[in-house]
């Protein structure tokens, strides 16, 4: 379960003191860019990034803010708060804001999780999640995926003990694109005790269109030890600005406010964030494309015989055991970098057309192969 978290030191020698925790952490292995290619056009397709370039009225928002660098952010993020407090219909009270929604779980476990105390979260799911939290002193607790590549929420709850401070719910999960019913999380919420956080991770909610799916927000509004957990980084792309939030009930938020890093937020991030909240309904036209491209891809994968799950983000998750290395090698020869996770499976993220049907190419060749 802990494949990724190497048990032995691999640090390089060195007199000075460092602690033990981190010689237990991997690298954090961030999307690879795209291999040049002759005659191909290369497409990165490892980190879930939005294909469409930033909107002109964003950009133009951030070539104002950038006029004022010399100035250190609104500490506050007062605009970004209200702007998100109005859309969302909470108290600004609730709101933190932080340099990506990594940013605001970073927080979030520094502000539960004393040395020792439990995180559990699904595994597989997204990989910052293991790092943060032995880097915090605290544990992680990995529980399995149930079939489906969903989340098994019912071993999730019987993994909860008086050491957890934690419960990180990924909804539409990363990397495997499954989301939790709106029952099943109910019905989990009712076993969990009152004094454990949950975090209801979003990053990919704006792709979401199963009828089943939570609204996090009503759950969040009924339950004082519920955190939702969101991000400009995919949907609204500006992954490279790095600006998420998490909607908390008063106490946890105020706690996330002490527990950031003085000036998180950059102001070209804070600007961008508002001018694209005033921006949805152009965002939202693009997040509609990538979601029907999403459909069309999956379709065509399943015609060709793939078993993929329910996929509700904008990546789509491939299943493939020990062939996962060979998959990602037959993607790259072809220009496109997917993301491989071990001997678990390859991420491909839903991209520009072009790089679509390629990757439907590819995985059709790459199953005929298989097939002999
Ligand atoms: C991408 C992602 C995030 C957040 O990314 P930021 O850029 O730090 O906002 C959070 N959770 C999951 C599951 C993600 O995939």
């Amino acid at each position: 379960m802990t494949d990724d978290v190497p048990a032995e030191a691999t640090q390089p020698p060195t007199p000075v003191h460092l602690r033990a925790a981190l010689a237990a952490l991997p690298v954090y292995a961030p999307g690879r860019p795209a291999a040049v290619r002759d005659g191909l056009t290369a497409y990165k397709i490892s980190s879930n990034e939005n294909p469409f370039p930033p909107l002109p009225s964003v950009l133009e928002v951030v070539r104002d803010a950038a006029t004022a660098m010399n100035r250190y952010p609104d500490m506050a993020v007062t605009a970004l708060t209200r702007a998100l407090a109005d859309r969302l219909g909470v108290p600004a009270a609730r709101i933190s804001t932080g340099p990506g929604s990594v940013g605001v779980l970073d927080q979030l476990i520094r502000a539960t999780c004393d040395d020792g105390d439990e995180v559990v979260f699904a595994w597989r799911s997204f990989e910052a999640y293991p790092i943060l939290t032995t880097l915090a002193g605290a544990r992680p607790v990995m529980v399995p995926l149930a079939p489906g590549a969903r989340h098994d929420l019912d071993a999730m709850a019987d993994a909860v003990t008086d050491r957890t401070r934690l419960v990180l719910v990924c909804t539409p999960n990363n990397p495997t694109g499954t989301t939790v019913g709106a029952d099943e999380l109910d019905a989990f919420l009712d076993r969990v005790p009152a004094d454990v956080l949950v975090v209801i991770d979003e990053a990919y909610l704006e792709f979401v269109d199963a009828p089943d799916a939570p609204d996090a927000m009503a759950v969040h509004a009924a339950r004082p030890n519920v955190v939702v957990l969101r991000t400009f980084s995919k949907a609204y792309g500006l992954a490279g600005l790095r600006v998420g939030y998490a909607v908390a009930h008063e106490p946890v938020a105020e706690a996330l406010r002490k527990s950031a890093l003085p000036f998180g937020v950059n102001s070209l991030a804070q600007a961008a964030a508002v001018a694209s909240l005033d921006a949805a309904d152009e965002l939202d036209v693009r997040v509609k494309e990538l979601v029907a491209e999403r459909e069309r891809v999956v379709a065509a994968l399943r015609d060709q015989g793939w078993d993929i799950p329910e996929q509700q983000a904008n990546f789509v998750w491939f299943d493939l055991g020990d062939d996962t290395a060979a998959f990602a090698a037959a993607c790259e020869d072809e220009g496109l970098t997917v993301r491989p996770y071990l001997t678990d499976g390859v991420r491909a993220t839903i991209a520009e057309p072009p790089a679509n049907d390629r990757l439907v190419e590819v995985a059709g060749r790459f199953l005929a192969a298989r097939r002999g």
